[in-house]
């Protein structure tokens, strides 16, 4: 069975009825990028920038991070590489940069960071601007709840790129708030793609702090309130031709791999470890039988249901 699987390294994701499917990975730090290429894949789907800021004692320099955005972008050889921008707060705090508040998840985080810090976010911004010329970059920013909050990035990044010289360069947004998600259509004027948190998502449409044991039960994406705000995001998002893609742990998760292509999901970016599973399952999935499956779990009503569905397809398949 392994040796079966080793197969579909060669092998671009195409499923039973011929449909070429976008894979790609995560990644945390620019060593990772050798291991995911060998597993066969079409870009990297999320660069999670903070192993930059952790492990020392001030924040990098322009220098520091310029050269390690390169090195992912030339070991990618042109394939597109998505780079997160700072997402410190929530779970993720520095020792240089102690904050103390209630409820973490809910505070300063991330793009409210940036923003609130313009040399921090700029130094980051001209980093990124001046790797672009080494390979496909993308620029994705975390944590957006509002319109504003993409106006004020996008005069910062214009402003960035004047001042480097640099070409455009795509910018996009994760999708993990619900704030986002209702919002969509009026986020797509300002950004070029979108890419779905569902780890945060999950969190904060369940309001189900993801690290906390005893609410675990409600932290998985395929409760039917989750199940929903996500198929309303993909249709508004094409509604504006808008290329949305997965990031959060449920791209990779066998259970939900039939659902979310039903839903016209772009891209599915998963942990390198996921990538070769996930191949030979869409192997065996053809349109027809994932939007019999996508039908039947947005009927359900309970988590149990949507669950029974899924085991049922995937044993019957
Ligand atoms: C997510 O929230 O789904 C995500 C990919 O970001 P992180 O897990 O880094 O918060
Ligand atoms: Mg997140």
């Amino acid at each position: 069975e392994l040796q079966e699987l080793e197969a579909f390294r060669e092998k671009p994701a195409i499923t039973k009825d011929g449909t070429r499917v976008e894979l790609a990975c995560n990644i945390g730090h620019p060593k990772h990028v050798d291991p995911v290429l060998a597993a066969g894949i079409d870009g990297i789907g999320l660069f999670r920038t903070e192993f930059l800021f952790m492990d020392r004692d001030d924040f990098p320099t322009e220098e520091e991070q310029f050269l390690a955005y390169k090195e992912v972008l030339e070991k990618m050889q042109g394939k597109p590489v998505i780079i997160r921008t700072l997402d410190i707060g929530g779970d993720k705090s520095l020792p240089y940069f102690p904050i103390e508040e209630m409820n973490p998840f809910l505070g300063y985080r991330a793009i409210r960071i940036c923003l609130d810090i313009p040399e921090l976010f700029k130094t980051q911004l001209r980093a990124l601007y001046r790797a672009s010329l080494f390979g496909k970059l993308k620029i994705m920013l975390p944590m957006i709840s509002t319109v504003e909050e993409v106006l004020q990035t996008r005069a910062m990044t214009d402003e960035v790129r004047e001042e480097v010289n640099a070409g455009p360069v795509p910018v996009g947004i994760m999708v993990e708030t619900p704030s986002a998600a209702i919002m969509i259509d009026h986020l797509a004027d300002y950004v070029d793609f979108f890419s779905i948190g569902s780890n945060d998502l999950t969190q904060y449409t369940m309001a189900a702090d993801r690290m906390n044991e005893k609410v675990s039960y409600l932290s998985d994406p395929l409760h039917p309130s989750v199940l929903r705000i996500i198929h309303t995001i993909i249709q508004a998002a094409h509604e504006k031709g808008k290329w949305v893609g997965m990031c959060g742990e449920m791209a990779g998760d066998e259970r939900a791999i039939p659902i979310l292509y039903a839903m016209g999901l772009d891209e599915f970016s998963m942990s390198a470890g996921q990538v070769l599973p996930a191949k030979k399952q869409l192997s065996n999935l053809t349109k027809q039988d994932s939007l019999l499956l996508l039908d039947e779990v947005l009927k359900a009503r309970t988590w149990e249901e949507v669950l029974q569905k899924i085991e049922y397809a995937l044993k019957n398949r």
